[in-house]
């Protein structure tokens, strides 16, 4: 199967789980995560429609993307694994937004290399929920510092949160990670009203249904799109 197929199979079980569960399609969006595939792969999902990409490696993504976003201008590049400091500087000159965020040290780098920035960097403070990598903050306490954190710095704008679930056959504990991640969300609303909360990004190839089902807005697939990974 191709990439334009995978993607529209893709758009057809999101629209399905939706209708299902009595939501809103239109309030889902759909991230290709590109990483170990090349520009024919990328080109092809474009094609498709796709326009938001994900990479987790700043090395990789400064290879492929700014001569595609030179060619398509309208690509909405995120930048979604874990971000070393010294990488820092060259994410905010690639990415339009970092999904990644779990330490403030990292909150107060992106915050002053992003001063004198004209579009402001979108960010999601990400929760660890049970991931073996232990990447994200740790509870709703250390998110609620976090946001206070990034409201300090006026060209960083909160989207909202980010988690992956355990690698794990469990469907129940995928199920409870992805809740944690809504309830945490409905905190930090409840304490920062005036902040956007709308992006919840949870869900990959193989449980983003359930993903859907707990309330995701932006769906993170890799394999499910380009196929299987040739590291
Ligand atoms: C690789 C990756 C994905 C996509 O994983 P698939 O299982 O291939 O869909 C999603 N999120 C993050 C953070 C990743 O590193």
């Amino acid at each position: 199967m191709g990439v334009a197929e995978a993607l529209q199979r893709l758009y057809e079980r999101i629209h399905e789980v939706c209708l299902r569960v009595g939501r809103d399609p239109g309030e889902v969006r759909l991230m290709g995560v590109s990483k170990f595939h090349e520009r024919d792969a990328l080109e092809e999902a474009w094609k498709g429609g796709l326009r938001l990409f994900g990479e987790n490696r700043v090395q990789e993504a400064g290879r492929k993307f700014p001569a595609f976003k030179q060619d398509h201008p309208r690509t909405e590049l995120h930048m979604i694994g874990s971000l070393q400091r010294n990488k820092a500087r060259a994410a905010v000159a690639l990415f339009d937004g970092i999904q990644s965020v779990d330490r403030d040290e990292l909150i107060a780098e992106l915050g002053t290399l992003t001063l004198g920035r004209e579009r402001p960097l979108m960010v999601l403070l990400e929760l660890h929920t049970g991931e073996a990598s232990k990447a994200g903050y740790p509870d709703v306490e250390h998110l609620f510092g976090a946001a206070e954190r990034v409201l300090q710095f006026p060209n960083l704008i909160i989207r909202g949160l980010m988690t992956m679930a355990p690698f794990t056959e469990d469907r129940e504990i995928i199920r409870r990670s992805f809740r944690s991640l809504a309830a945490a969300r409905d905190k930090l609303k409840v304490r920062f009203p005036d902040c956007d909360w709308s992006c919840l990004s949870m869900g990959m190839s193989n449980d983003f249904e359930i993903a859907l089902e707990e309330g995701a807005t932006l769906l993170r697939i890799g394999t499910a799109l380009f196929g299987e990974r040739k590291p």
